[in-house]
């Protein structure tokens, strides 16, 4: 298997999408007087910046990214591009009732509308398809749990499809299934060219973007005034507005910290597969397929072929200044249970292979939102692992939030929520080795990978 060795750094050629040559945009040089400043360069902070710019034309907005576009988990995703909030829709009614499951679908069923929308606008070359997603059930009890997530799903007005068990085998005939559920409206992308056609974009209506430009520093307003401050190594800016667009990275203003919790996900993607390999999953296309567990196992192929397969297990590690990208554990796990699940896959090659921080909020929805003394500063944040498409939404809403409009994009669930908060790293690092232990129990129960 290549990729990066033990106690070696990630490399950006050990993924897959950022494996290909890129020049980075300017430094912040000197002293800036704008009207924003957006902190972060990945899907949150591309968005938010091209909604502010569509909305405000004539506001000046810089972008502050530390490394580079898509350094973050927007260039390490697997591509899928769902509206999914909050895990699924059985978990949202049980946490926050029907009504407002409904209310959060309305808003979940814009997010790839947003994606496909920014492709055909502005003819972005990102090889998107829309594949739709296949969950399937391995046991009886997977099955069950699924019977219940589409009851759930039409009860929200949310298009999905069920699949029995005869059907679910013409469906994905290379697993022993017992049903099915397939979600038509999402698709699949390469992450780092949608990405950079943002960032070229965004520049193309006048938004600076500075890369190796770490925010070191921001000040809030003070009493008497309402700039911002921004300090990076080699310049500095004053706003008028900021947003944070970070994700599980620690912000400057340490907002989300024990609210967006940062963990590690790892992923593998192998050589092309030939045309038997393909044949081998009696799978017609490239699209998504999914277990039905809690931590699930995902599988689908890029526009040339390659099999990327995830193990979505998560892992938080006690020291946040520490980077866990390369973790060659993870990535033979990866690939056994790969090979286990489709044994026609055996002997290949394993090209690249990595991981990234996902945000996790105990609720499992994104925190987007408004602070500050003055209310000048913007947010969005804790996408669980779900962020392509979500990420869309929340720069619009960031937008709508900023031009002060009244409208179901600034009144929902998802805005001004407090996020559960735990006050100490030590009792989160505790509290969250129990809570995926608990998810491994129940995947054990629903008779999953464990
Ligand atoms: C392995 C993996 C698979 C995934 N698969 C999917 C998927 O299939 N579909 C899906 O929808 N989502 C998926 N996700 C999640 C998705 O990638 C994220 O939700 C999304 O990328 C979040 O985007 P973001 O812009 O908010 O954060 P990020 O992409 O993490 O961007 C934050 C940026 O902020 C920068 N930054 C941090 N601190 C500073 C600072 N002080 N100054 C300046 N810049 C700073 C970082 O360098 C980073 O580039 C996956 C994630 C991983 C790790």
């Amino acid at each position: 298997m290549e990729g990066c060795k033990e106690a070696e750094m990630l490399r950006s050629k050990d993924i897959l999408w950022l494996d290909v040559p890129y020049r980075a945009g300017p430094v912040l040089c000197g002293d800036q007087e704008v009207d924003v400043a957006i902190v972060g360069g990945g899907f949150t902070g591309l968005a938010s910046a091209y909604f502010i710019k569509r909305r405000f034309p004539n506001k000046r907005i810089i972008l502050l990214e530390a490394e580079f576009i898509g350094f973050g988990s927007s260039g390490r995703n697997s591509g899928g591009v769902a509206g999914n909030m909050g895990h699924n829709y059985s978990n949202l009614k049980k946490k926050f009732g029907t009504e407002k499951m409904m209310r959060l679908q309305h808003l979940m069923k814009q997010c790839v509308g947003l994606v496909e929308q920014l492709i055909q606008d502005h003819k972005i070359e990102c090889d998107y398809e829309r594949t739709g997603r296949l969950v399937v059930a391995e046991t009886d009890r997977q099955a069950k749990r699924l019977e219940a997530e589409l009851r759930d799903c039409q009860q929200a007005g949310a298009k999905v499809e069920w699949f029995d068990r005869i059907k679910a085998r013409q469906q994905f005939g290379c697993l022993d299934l017992k049903a099915a559920i397939r979600y038509p409206d999402e698709g699949i992308i390469d992450p780092v060219k949608f990405l950079r056609g943002m960032k070229g974009v965004v520049e193309s209506l006048g938004v600076d973007v500075y890369e190796h430009s770490r925010c070191l520093r921001m000040i809030p307003g003070s009493p008497a005034s309402s700039l911002i401050k921004l300090f990076t190594s080699g310049g500095s800016a004053v706003a008028k507005e900021a947003v944070l667009a970070t994700n599980a990275y620690s912000d400057p203003l340490r907002l989300f910290r024990y609210k967006v919790l940062p963990f590690y996900i790892y992923t593998i993607v192998t050589e092309p597969l030939s045309q038997s390999q393909r044949d081998g999953f009696q799978f017609t296309g490239r699209g998504n397929v999914f277990g039905a567990t809690n931590l699930y196992w995902a599988r689908n192929l890029t526009a040339d072929n390659r099999l990327n397969f995830i193990e979505c297990d998560v892992f938080y590690y006690y020291n946040h200044e520490k980077d866990y990208s390369c973790r060659p554990k993870s990535f033979r796990r990866e690939y056994d249970l790969m090979v286990r699940k489709f044994p026609f896959l055996k002997g290949i090659r394993v090209t690249h292979a990595w991981g990234g921080l996902i945000g996790v909020t105990l609720d499992f929805l994104p925190f987007i939102g408004r602070t500050g003394r003055h209310g000048n500063i913007y947010f969005s944040a804790g996408y669980n692992g779900c962020g392509l498409a979500p990420s869309q939404l929340a720069g619009k809403i960031i937008a709508a939030l900023m031009a002060g409009e009244k409208s179901d994009l600034t009144d929902n669930v998802l805005i001004g929520r407090k996020p559960f908060y735990i006050p100490s790293a030590a009792v989160t690092y505790l509290g969250l080795k129990a809570y995926r232990s608990l998810f491994k129990l129940n995947d054990w129960f629903l008779g999953g990978q464990g």
